[in-house]
């Protein structure tokens, strides 16, 4: 595979291209030039299956037709305006109709990143309050604020998080920080851990605890139970503002619209980006009449982005929301992410290297070690050889080592599941050879 880093277009590009590829795209040394459906096709006329969806981008897969024809319409009438656009008006009450009546009140972004910034300003503005709660293992995005959120493993080159950050456990069901294997005593000691943080390293001035209700970036990690609710209890009994991070477990993906609703844990900010507008760049935070109405942030310009809401890219989010509708994809992604989860677990789970398997609609996660006792994640070597398997056998995933992140396009079907299960299941025996004659 290592070949591919002789392709002029790879070459070239990585003699000038510095910011940060996804690990899964710098490491693929793959030239994709077209898609469609869940399947990429490079430059030499490869095909891969993407289970990966750009992280979960693509929630309607590659070239969907209706999708393109609407992107079109809109490019030939308007880009540029912040201007009222009819498409615009529609998208709002569109967007508002798939939340509870309290969520009505919304402002567009470019990027989960920007979203979550506006989110944090909001929140202090609305609190009058400065520190804030987030989890390990959380991410939030790259800019100054939501990198000081996000767990350090995900960067931050080393530079102190902003002030005023605090960070505790998250309930992760499957790597618990202390041996409670009752999740609802577990929940309970990440509660007390998380108020007592609050007790002994705050200056008892919380605005906000923003929180993923499943943490993708860190391999599709599951919470106990019961974890968004209490969330949401604490944050109302001190005060703070709830916000809950769904930039990417949003719209559909892990088989509700939002994936709050399946504790009924309403936010009092919901973040929102990545696959709502199906890869062009639009994120938005949804919150109450009264949380929106704090000045300055009410004020015309207040809560402002240059290419927030512009027509091409609401656009795109009102056809991607008015396809997954239609095509009703939420309840896709609920019955073919529950069927390809227990085709995983039986395919999979004699595998000794194979620590968890997870996941919630279609987000995924295989968590690799080399001992299931301890827990030890298996050598980063051996995954990063996995993933150059994978692309032989035609299928890219997320690699964030040692998890496999498996987030494919809403449109998967069974066959699809099939068919990525059966490769996976090559992969796995490739590499439990590698592990025997090591
Ligand atoms: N929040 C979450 C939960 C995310 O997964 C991501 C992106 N991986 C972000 C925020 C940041 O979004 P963006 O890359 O669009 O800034």
């Amino acid at each position: 595979m290592s070949n591919r880093q002789d392709d002029p277009f790879i070459q070239r590009e990585r003699t000038h291209l510095q910011y940060g590829l996804s690990s899964s795209a710098l490491l693929s040394n793959l030239a994709i030039e077209r898609g469609e459906g869940v399947w990429l096709y490079d430059i030499h006329g490869n095909r891969y299956m993407d289970l990966f969806a750009g992280a979960a981008i693509a929630s309607l897969g590659h070239a969907h037709p209706l999708f393109l024809h609407s992107v079109h319409e809109q490019l030939d009438d308007l880009i540029v305006s912040s201007y009222t656009s009819p498409i615009r008006s529609y998208y709002v009450a569109a967007l508002a109709d798939t939340l509870p009546k309290s969520l009505n009140q919304v402002s567009f972004f470019s990027t989960g990143s920007e979203a979550n910034e506006a989110a944090l300003l909001m929140a202090r503005t609305y609190t009058r309050k400065f520190e804030v709660i987030s989890f390990w293992g959380g991410y939030h995005g790259k800019t100054g604020g939501t990198i000081s959120l996000s767990d350090r493993k995900w960067g931050g080159s080393g530079i102190p998080p902003f002030p005023g950050i605090l960070r505790v456990p998250y309930p992760d069901t499957y790597r618990r920080v202390v041996p409670i294997q009752d999740d609802s005593r577990y929940l309970e000691w990440c509660i007390t851990f998380l108020k007592q943080t609050i007790e002994t390293s705050s200056s008892q001035s919380i605005a906000a605890i923003i929180v993923e209700s499943l943490q993708g970036t860190s391999g599709n990690v599951i919470p106990v139970s019961g974890f968004l609710q209490a969330i949401r209890k604490l944050c109302h009994d001190i005060g703070a503002i709830f916000i809950l991070d769904e930039v990417i477990t949003g719209f559909g993906r892990t088989g509700s619209m939002f994936s709050f609703e399946q504790e009924t844990a309403i936010p009092d900010i919901l973040v929102i980006g990545k696959g709502m507008g199906n890869g062009l760049p639009i994120s938005a935070i949804v919150t109450t009449e009264q949380i929106a109405s704090t000045p300055p942030l009410s004020l015309p310009s207040g809560m402002s982005s240059s290419f927030g809401g512009n027509p091409l890219s609401i656009a795109a989010a009102h056809a991607t929301l008015t396809i997954i509708k239609q095509e009703k994809l939420v309840e896709n992604a609920q019955i073919v992410g529950k069927y390809w989860l227990d085709l995983l677990h039986n395919e999979l789970s004699d595998f000794a290297f194979v620590g968890n398997i997870r996941g919630r609609g279609l987000m995924i996660g295989i968590e690799l070690v080399k001992d299931r006792v301890t827990k030890e994640p298996l050598e980063a070597a051996l995954i990063k050889q996995l993933f150059f398997k994978g692309l032989e056998h035609g299928l890219i995933a997320g690699l964030q080592s040692p998890h496999i992140r498996l987030n494919p396009p809403l449109i998967f079907t069974k066959e699809d599941a099939n068919w990525a299960t059966e490769k996976i299941k090559a992969c796995f025996n490739w590499l439990k050879e590698q592990i025997a004659v090591a």
